[in-house]
């Protein structure tokens, strides 16, 4: 049969095959001997035993995989942010997304709050930028239906700044989810901000979601450690203008002429984005040659 790793815990894989039935299943030896085990998010082959156990036989192949929190294929990254206190800095916006689309992974950019601040800054840089944006809150329930059709059928991992109303989006999509993540982490005796340990969960319209930790521990390292000449790739919005500069080997930072940095100044490309990107790049040149992947 096949299904998908929603949680692992002492040793068992908890396999979801879309019936609503967990199979708890534990790893073949040879899953020990090979480089590559099990990550909650894989999809697997499993043979069903007694009484909700199994065996698992097969990983399948995955679309991309994270470290921190250790998961594989994320559908999308669901980015929360708010207008309101406590305000999101679009460079954290920026970085996650870009670690996400390096991954080939898409993002969504949720606007929490809505009912106290429009956000119109952030709405207009991500919706000029090209990124499914929407604007929601978890007090009101606007767009939270908008939001619930935006993950129906895929596997989103949200993340966000402390604050911003990750969990009450979360609770607002299906009631009690939030009750049913805190729980989980109380049996293994850690908090839920502390610990890493990764689940997912179905919704009822069939999205499965993760709750990952915030934005400074999401694959942050792997992020300082890219070749600064990857990083224009993980920039949408600038696909169409990279071309122009590609034969010239240019950064897109401050060369005379560049098609990029003429988008910026058109006001076709947002300029929080550039800066962004600019600061990316700075950040990733300061590492040695040597430390990069
Ligand atoms: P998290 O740290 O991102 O999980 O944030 P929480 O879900 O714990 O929310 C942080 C605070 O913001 C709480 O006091 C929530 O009641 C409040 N909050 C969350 N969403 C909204 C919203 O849409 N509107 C308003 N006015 N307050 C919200
Ligand atoms: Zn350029």
């Amino acid at each position: 049969m096949e299904g998908i790793i929603l949680k692992a815990l002492s040793g068992f894989y908890y396999v979801d095959d879309g019936s609503g039935r967990l199979t708890a299943c534990r790893g073949r030896g040879k899953f020990r001997h090979q480089k590559v085990s099990p990550l909650v998010g894989d999809r697997v082959e499993f043979t069903p035993l007694e009484k909700d156990s199994g065996i698992l036989d097969a990983i399948l192949p995955r679309k991309n995989e994270f470290q921190r929190p250790a998961v594989a294929n994320i559908d999308q990254l669901v980015v929360v942010a708010s207008g309101a206190i406590p305000v999101t800095d679009p460079f954290l916006i920026d970085r996650v997304v870009s670690i996400a689309q390096g991954r080939g992974c898409d993002s969504v950019i949720v606007l929490n709050k809505c009912d106290l601040d429009q956000a119109d800054a952030l709405y207009d840089t991500y919706t000029r930028a090209g990124f499914l944006t929407l604007r929601v809150s978890a007090e009101t329930g606007e767009g939270i239906e908008d939001l619930r059709a935006a993950i129906a059928g895929k596997v989103s991992a949200f993340t966000g700044n402390s604050g911003v109303g990750k969990s009450s989006i979360l609770n607002a999509l299906q009631p009690g989810f939030h009750i049913q993540v805190g729980e989980v982490s109380d049996k293994l005796g850690r908090g839920r901000h502390t610990t890493r340990h990764v689940e997912l969960f179905r919704l009822d319209n069939g999205a499965i979601v993760a709750d990952t930790p915030g934005f400074s521990s999401f694959d942050t390292e792997e992020m300082e450690l890219r070749a600064p000449e990857s990083l224009q790739y993980t920039f949408r919005e600038f696909a169409p203008y990279l071309e122009k500069c590609r034969f010239t080997g240019c950064a897109h930072v401050k060369e005379k002429g560049c098609a990029v940095l003429a988008a910026v100044k058109a006001g076709e490309i947002p300029a929080s984005r550039h800066a962004s990107y600019v600061r990316l790049y700075q950040q990733a040149k300061e590492v040695p040659q040597w430390q990069r992947k």
